[in-house]
Parts: C-alpha cells; sequence; structure tokens
C-alpha cells in the first residue's frame, strides 16, 4: 500500500465526490478524509461516501472465482478454470446457435475504460450486437431528448458552479437531499443570492421541503404540467421572440401544441392548481437568468423522452437554453452515468458517442480497432428488451457491474428470464442476488484498488487512483476482457487489442473518440491529475471552443425578449466564474484545448446551430388506475443505500441507517386499510406482490404510494413496476404503475 495520501474520488453517484484516502493505522485497508481542493463538493460527502472503504473488506467481497459444481453450488475454483469455462460456455453458444445469441450487459458504475473494453469486446470479440447496460434505466430519455433538440447530450451542459449564480432553479423529479446531498449546497448557495427554488414532486421530500415553490403533480403527469407551463408563457406574452427566431427552429408547432393544453385542462390532469401554474411562470421568468433540472422522475416514464423534451421546450420558449447561466440540464445518477453511455456499451453507440448506424462512425472506430468496418454488427436490443429475451433468443450473458436482479422493471420476469439462460457469467466485487445465480462468478477490483477514469455529471472527466492492491484472488474487468479475448479469439490474438493497463486503453479510447460528439483525444491521465478534471469536448491541439465571450451572442435577444434584456445578458456572461475555454492566455498550454465546461453558448451542436423545438402532447401514464389496481407506485431512492443495495447493504452503519424497504402512503390511504404505521402492507401489481411495512405521511399524495427500490426479498420494489418503453430511448415506465393495496394480518 502506497504510505501517501490518494486524492481520488467517491465510488457512488455521479456526483463523483472528490476524497482523499490514507492507509488505515491496522494496516486493514483505507480511511477516508476531506479532500477540500475538488470544486464539486469542496470535502463534503455523504454517509455513502464516508463509508465506501467497508465494502473493500475481504469479509463482505468476493475473493476467489466462483464456478457451479456438479451439485449446483458456487464453489471456488481457479481463474484459469473459471475464465475457461466462461470461453467454453459463450463459446457454445456462438456455435450453436450465432453470435447475437451472446449477449453482454454493462453498468454504469464502470470506469471509462471498462464500459470502451466491454463495447470493443462485445463487437470485435463476440461479433454480437446484443450489448446494452444498466444506464439505460437511468438517464436515456434526457440523452434522446437532449440529443434531439440541441444536437448533442451532455447531462449538465455547464458547471454546477452556475447554478447558484443563475436567478431561478425548477428541479423537477429530483431529491438530492436523498441521492446527492453535497449538491444542496448548490441550492443553498442559489438562496442566499435572492434566487428561487421551484420543486417538482408528487412527495414533499427533503428536497422539496427547501423550495419557494412545490408543485406535486399526480406521477407520470409533468408532461402536462410543462406543456400547461409553457401555455402560459406564451398567453402572458413572456416568449422570447428574438431567440426563438435566431436560435431554435420548429416554434410554431410546439407553440400550438402547448396552446392546446389549457391550464384548467392542466390542473385537472396534475392536481397542480392554477395558481401554482402561474407562480412557477413567474418566478421561472423573472428577468435574468433560470435553469431546469431533471433527474430520473420525468426521465423514468414510457413518455420519458416527451417530457424531458417538455421541459427544453420551455427553456427554449423563454430563451433560456445556451445562454449563460441559463439552460436545461439533466442530473444523472450512476457514478459514471454519463461516460457510461458515451464509449460504447450501448446498444446504439460506438466510442466518442457516436451512432452505431453512422457509415463514417464505423470506419472511423474500426479503424481504430483494426478490423473491417463490415464485420462491426448493427445496433442491438435495449437493456429491457435483451433481459426479455434471455433464454431464448440470447442462450449465453456475460454481465458486469450490475445486478438487474434487484434493478430491473418486473423483476421476477427478468429473473426468471435470468435462470432459464444456457450459460451465464458475472463479474462484480460482491455476490450479488445476479451473481448468485451464475455459472461463473469472478471477483473483480473496484474503485479504491485500480486506476482508471470517469465522467462526472457535469462531462468533468475524473481520473480514479490506485490507493492499495486488491486482495490476492482479485483481478480486474481488463484483465478478464484480455484472457476472455485470448480465449475466444480462435487464434486470432485478439488480446493484444485488449491491454490489462487502463492508461493503455485511455490512450486507445482517445483515438476513438477522436472527432466524435464526445472529443476525449486531448485528456491524457497527466492533464486529470494536474488540473482536475477536464470537461469534454477536448480535441487533441485543437482550438478552444467558440464560445458568448468571444463575441456576441448568436440571437440579439435585445427589446423584444421580456425575460432576459440584454443588460441581464451583460450581467450574466460577468457573473460567469473564469472557465478556461473563454479565457485569453489565462496559462492553458498552447495549442493544448482547455476543455468545455459551457456548451450551446454560441450555437447548439445541430447542421445549422439552432435547437429544435420538437412538438409533443400529454398522454396519459402506461397503466392508469381502475377498480382492481386504483393507486398509483412510484419508486426512488434512500440516503443510505445505492442503487441495487449491492454494495451498501454491506455496510453496517448505512444498514442501521436504512434497514429495509418500507411503502410510503397517506393518513386516508392507512385508514382505509386499516394499516398503522410499520404495519405490514402488501402492494400488488399486475406483475407480482411485495411487501413491506407501512410508513405513514402527509408528505405524499392520497392517490400515491412510494417504494425505494435498493431490495431484494418480498420487499423487491421492481416485482410490480412496468417495463412498458419509451418508444425513443426504450426507458421502462419505473415511475408510475398501477397498484392495490392490501393489509397483511399475522
Ligand atoms: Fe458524493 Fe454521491 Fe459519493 Fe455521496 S454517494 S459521497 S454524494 S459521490
Amino acid at each position: 500500500m502506497q504510505n501517501t495520501v490518494t486524492p481520488t474520488h467517491c465510488p457512488y453517484c455521479a456526483l463523483q465526490c472528490g476524497m482523499n484516502l490514507t492507509p488505515a493505522p491496522d494496516g486493514t485497508g483505507v480511511e477516508v478524509s476531506e479532500r477540500a481542493d475538488f470544486p464539486v463538493n469542496r470535502g463534503a460527502l455523504c454517509g455513502k461516501g464516508r463509508t465506501a472503504p467497508a465494502v473493500l473488506s475481504p469479509a463482505v467481497r468476493l475473493t476467489s472465482p466462483l464456478v457451479r459444481s456438479e451439485g449446483g453450488a458456487l464453489v471456488p475454483a481457479s481463474w484459469e478454470e473459471a475464465l475457461d469455462r466462461i470461453a467454453e460456455g459463450l463459446g457454445r453458444t456462438r456455435a450453436e446457435y450465432g453470435a447475437d445469441a451472446v449477449g453482454v450487459f454493462g453498468g454504469g458504475g464502470l470506469t471509462n475504460e471498462k464500459a470502451y473494453g466491454l463495447g470493443k469486446f462485445a463487437r470485435v470479440v463476440l461479433g454480437t450486437s446484443q450489448i446494452d447496460y444498466n444506464g439505460r434505466f437511468c438517464m436515456s430519455s434526457a440523452a434522446a431528448a437532449g440529443g434531439r433538440a440541441f444536437g448533442l447530450d451532455r447531462g449538465l451542459p455547464f458547471p454546477l458552479e452556475d447554478i447558484p449564480r443563475t436567478g431561478c432553479v425548477i428541479l423537477v423529479g429530483s431529491n438530492p437531499a436523498e441521492t446527492m446531498p453535497p449538491f444542496l449546497r448548490y441550492i443553498t448557495e442559489l438562496k442566499e443570492n435572492g434566487g428561487t427554488l421551484v420543486v417538482v414532486d408528487p412527495r414533499r421530500t427533503r428536497t422539496a421541503e427547501q423550495a419557494d415553490l412545490h408543485l406535486a403533480p399526480r406521477p407520470g403527469t409533468d408532461l402536462a404540467l410543462a406543456l400547461g407551463l409553457l401555455h402560459l408563457v406564451v398567453a402572458e406574452g413572456r416568449t422570447d421572440e428574438a431567440y426563438v427566431r435566431e436560435r431554435t427552429v420548429g416554434w410554431e408547432e410546439t407553440r400550438a401544441a402547448a396552446m392546446a393544453h389549457w391550464p384548467e385542462y392542466v390542473e385537472r390532469i396534475t392536481g397542480v392548481s392554477v395558481p401554482e401554474l402561474r407562480e412557477a411562470v413567474r418566478m421561472f421568468c423573472e428577468p435574468g437568468a433560470a435553469m431546469v433540472l431533471t433527474a430520473r422522475g420525468p426521465e423514468q416514464q414510457a413518455k420519458g423522452t416527451d417530457t424531458v423534451g417538455a421541459w427544453i421546450n420551455l427553456c427554449l420558449a423563454t430563451g433560456r437554453a445556451g445562454r449563460p447561466l441559463s439552460g436545461y440540464g439533466c442530473l444523472t445518477g450512476q457514478g459514471n452515468g454519463q461516460g457510461g453511455r458515451e464509449h460504447g456499451q450501448k446498444a446504439d453507440q460506438l466510442p466518442g458517442y457516436r451512432k452505431l448506424t453512422d457509415p463514417a462512425a464505423r470506419a472511423h472506430v474500426a479503424g481504430v480497432w483494426g478490423v473491417d468496418p463490415d464485420t462491426l454488427p448493427g445496433p442491438g436490443r435495449s437493456a429491457y428488451e435483451l433481459l426479455d429475451a434471455l433464454g431464448t433468443d440470447i442462450r449465453s450473458l456475460l454481465l458486469m457491474g450490475s445486478n438487474p436482479v434487484v434493478s430491473a422493471p418486473r423483476a421476477a420476469h427478468v429473473e426468471e428470464r435470468i435462470r432459464s439462460l444456457d450459460f451465464l457469467a458475472v463479474c462484480d466485487v460482491v455476490l450479488s442476488e445476479t451473481a448468485a445465480l451464475a455459472d461463473v462468478v469472478l471477483p473483480v477490483t473496484q474503485w479504491a484498488e485500480e486506476t482508471g477514469t470517469t465522467t462526472n455529471l457535469e462531462g468533468r472527466v475524473l481520473l480514479r487512483r490506485r490507493a492499495l492492491a486488491p486482495p490476492e484472488g482479485v483481478r480486474s474487468d481488463l484483465e478478464v476482457l484480455h484472457e476472455l479475448a485470448a480465449r475466444l479469439g480462435g487464434g486470432r490474438n485478439l488480446e493484444k487489442g485488449f491491454p490489462t493497463d487502463p492508461e493503455e486503453v485511455f490512450a486507445e479510447l482517445r483515438r476513438a473518440s477522436a472527432g466524435g460528439p464526445a472529443d476525449y483525444s486531448g485528456i491524457t491521465y497527466r492533464r486529470l491529475a494536474e488540473e482536475n478534471g477536464v470537461f469534454w469536448p477536448c480535441p487533441a491541439g485543437g482550438p478552444p471552443t467558440p464560445s458568448a465571450a468571444d463575441g456576441p451572442p448568436a440571437a440579439d435577444s435585445t427589446g423584444t425578449g421580456p425575460v432576459d434584456a440584454a443588460d441581464a445578458e451583460d450581467a450574466a456572461l460577468d457573473a460567469l466564474p473564469d472557465d478556461p475555454a473563454r479565457a485569453d492566455g489565462d496559462g492553458t498550454e498552447a495549442g493544448v484545448h482547455p476543455g468545455t465546461p459551457r456548451l450551446f453558448l454560441d450555437r447548439f451542436a445541430t447542421e445549422d446551430g439552432r435547437a429544435r423545438f420538437v412538438p409533443v402532447s400529454y398522454r396519459a401514464v402506461a397503466e392508469e388506475p381502475d377498480d382492481e389496481y386504483p393507486v398509483l407506485l412510484t419508486t426512488g431512492r434512500v440516503v443510505a443505500q445505492y442503487q441495487s443495495g449491492a454494495q451498501t447493504r454491506r455496510v453496517d452503519e448505512l444498514n442501521a441507517a436504512a434497514p429495509g424497504p418500507f411503502v410510503e402512503l397517506h393518513p386516508r390511504l392507512a385508514e382505509r386499510l386499516g394499516a398503522a404505521e410499520g404495519d405490514p402492507v402488501a402492494v400488488v401489481s399486475r406483475r407480482g406482490r411485495a411487501v413491506a411495512p407501512a410508513r405513514i405521511t402527509t408528505a405524499i399524495r392520497p392517490d400515491t404510494v412510494f417504494m425505494p427500490f435498493h431490495w431484494a426479498g418480498e420487499g423487491r420494489a421492481n416485482t410490480l413496476t412496468n417495463p412498458a418503453l419509451d418508444p425513443v430511448s426504450r426507458m421502462p415506465e419505473f415511475k408510475a404503475c398501477a397498484v392495490r393495496l392490501e393489509a397483511v394480518r399475522p
């Protein structure tokens, strides 16, 4: 173990908080201490980050490969035996059924290098099109909506430090008090600076309690809410006509769609009153800057792309996108939720955020990989569709860093599909519920035991550093890919294309990304270490991205735009903190691109530089309540657990804080059910039944119940959720399904 302080980042959520690791005094691991130099969290950590070293302990993690014995148990095995069995299992399926009968499922927690390696492995070694990852369940609707409006999706197109300097933030379906507590300081500073916060959430969460205005729509109706706000913007003459004219296309159709959504009609759909709608519009349209930030609430819907698109339309109509201290952004969830979607583990994408269907993109990436572009498969199934095809079209699966038995919608069905596979191999740090079903489990290194990069929710590429050696018997995912490439290459020496040194993989990733939307080619490990992260796009040796500071804004928004007077724009520009992409000779090396903290200030990433309005109309949730299932279930997170809980449920301190699932319900529902606080309540949907103790509160709508989804067993919330898919993003409808409640008598 190194005997020094190692600056690195938390293994969990997309904030990627900075932390220092030092050797534990008893020599058995590392301790976390404050790292104040990282600007995102300035030393603050939540309980998950503080306790992250607990998962490094051999007491809770895997330290030996496991293989399924003849008797059906998972038993320890050598690495050679385990790797041979995986190669044999995947190879046999490929030989018998063809390459597309082998599936690959990745994760948004994998480093950029691993995500890149996994996508390349699937397409070059296995030759399968059937690869996707759990990030599909995270931000794919925001990615789809951002891509079609702006020509490019980057979670936040501006750094977090802009948030306190804006005028109003509408936070839609986001609860950072539970998901990423250090983020709240940006909200606190916003309010200290005189800004306002509007929270849209069916529950009065700890985040909503800080809002100046809390709108609590029925789950799955925020598309109507956004349309109602846009209707009022137009009706009250608050459209920024000059901005719309100069920087967008498609306004007339979008305006017409919004005008069909009368406030009274929206009130009936959402339960949010017309005066509340008017107040939200007033706050958002105060002169100056404003932002809309979305998270899983609007995104995890079968109409998630259109719902996010409606919020983007609101930003565009009011001149709020691509302006200093203004804009639309998505608060990504998983640790590498941003980078995980950029490097090729997504069903339809190649590294550099390139489209798999684009001949030029295929030629470029194939050139870097040294293969014929015609041999690269086309797009495959999305995550749920892939899981649904297990045991039928897809006979074998290699899974890395994901736990769909807990995290996928309609989880009992997904579990049954996984059990029906001919062969399952899982690489993980712990024996998750999915790993427990595998034929072979490989124990792999984790955050503090390996070097690699992640990209946080701002598009800031970061260096995670190795602080201690992994236990004996544990290898990295990159070594796994190297070894499997050797075994499955059929004498083609494919393992040479799968280096085990992460910096070497990153160098190849940079070449593969060069010229693509997410261009990393100018980013090196040395720069990441010296600069505390670099924002993409960052082309090698290219000139800085043009910005508003280099000249007048493309739109002349003075005079006619009621919300964005020239003075306000000048003030916003003056208020921008130092931005290397805007600096003149600020010390960045000549010919070295400084990175791009702020996107779209002069033009959007479309061919003509203009943003696209996309007209959308309200449609109901895929499964409306009825007599049999009269209540809506929505799911989410609690602060002491992370995602499927595979890691955090192994940490005593976190388990003490959040020991198990619960059903949050309004007193009126509880009374009708005859349930008291803590009584077991059964929640039943068309897909199954889950049981958890009642938590009774007026902080939730009387027509809605809430369950956190971090647990397996009888309290597994995803047993209930609806896999109805968004037609564009293929996102399942996690956030709203019809259920009934049943009292559970002892
Ligand atoms: Fe920060 Fe997220 Fe880690 Fe908590 S879980 S310390 S908010 S990165």
